[in-house]
């Protein structure tokens, strides 16, 4: 019981404190929210385009340590499917939100991948409140649909992401 309420606890923590920093997906006009099943992380990973991005650009640096993913199914606030945060040098939690259905999910993945690779490329630096875009201070305060580095993952997974047939 204990251990359930310290667990719990740790991870609102770990929620607060990131959540100044993260790189979020919002929902706009989704209409897939309220899912009667609950996606599982094998389930939302188990896609062809998520498996060959991982392999082909995140894990291709031969010079450096691969990323370390942690991937967490957890309740955000409604209308934010996805979350990345850099917890330390190489090492990123994607968060979740269990209120969508698979395919947002994937393609939510997709996305949140392309913000690690943005973290191990050097493109997206975040320090403290300051946030860097390829060597120039941007802002936390743009509108989602104008930080560059949502731009960027979104051409990205637009181009390259794929729904299994
Ligand atoms: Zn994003």
């Amino acid at each position: 019981m204990i251990k359930k309420i310290i667990q719990i606890l740790s991870l609102i923590f770990i929620i607060c404190i990131f959540n100044k920093d993260v790189t979020g997906s919002l929902a706009g006009q989704d209409n897939n929210i309220k899912v009667a099943k609950i996606s599982t992380i094998p389930e939302i990973t188990n896609n062809k385009s998520i498996l060959k991005f991982t392999k082909d650009s995140l894990l291709s640096y031969p010079y450096r340590i691969p990323p370390k993913i942690v991937t967490k199914i957890v309740p955000l606030q409604f209308d934010i499917i996805g979350l990345t945060t850099e917890i330390s040098k190489g090492v990123y939690l994607i968060q979740l939100n269990p209120n969508y259905s698979i395919e947002t999910l994937q393609r939510t993945m997709f996305h949140e991948l392309v913000h690690v690779l943005q973290f191990e490329k050097g493109y997206l630096i975040s320090k403290g409140t300051k946030v860097y875009w390829k060597g120039v201070e941007s802002s936390w305060m743009l509108p989602w649909n104008q930080r560059p580095w949502e731009i960027h993952a979104e051409k990205i997974t637009e181009k390259l992401f794929q729904f299994d047939q």
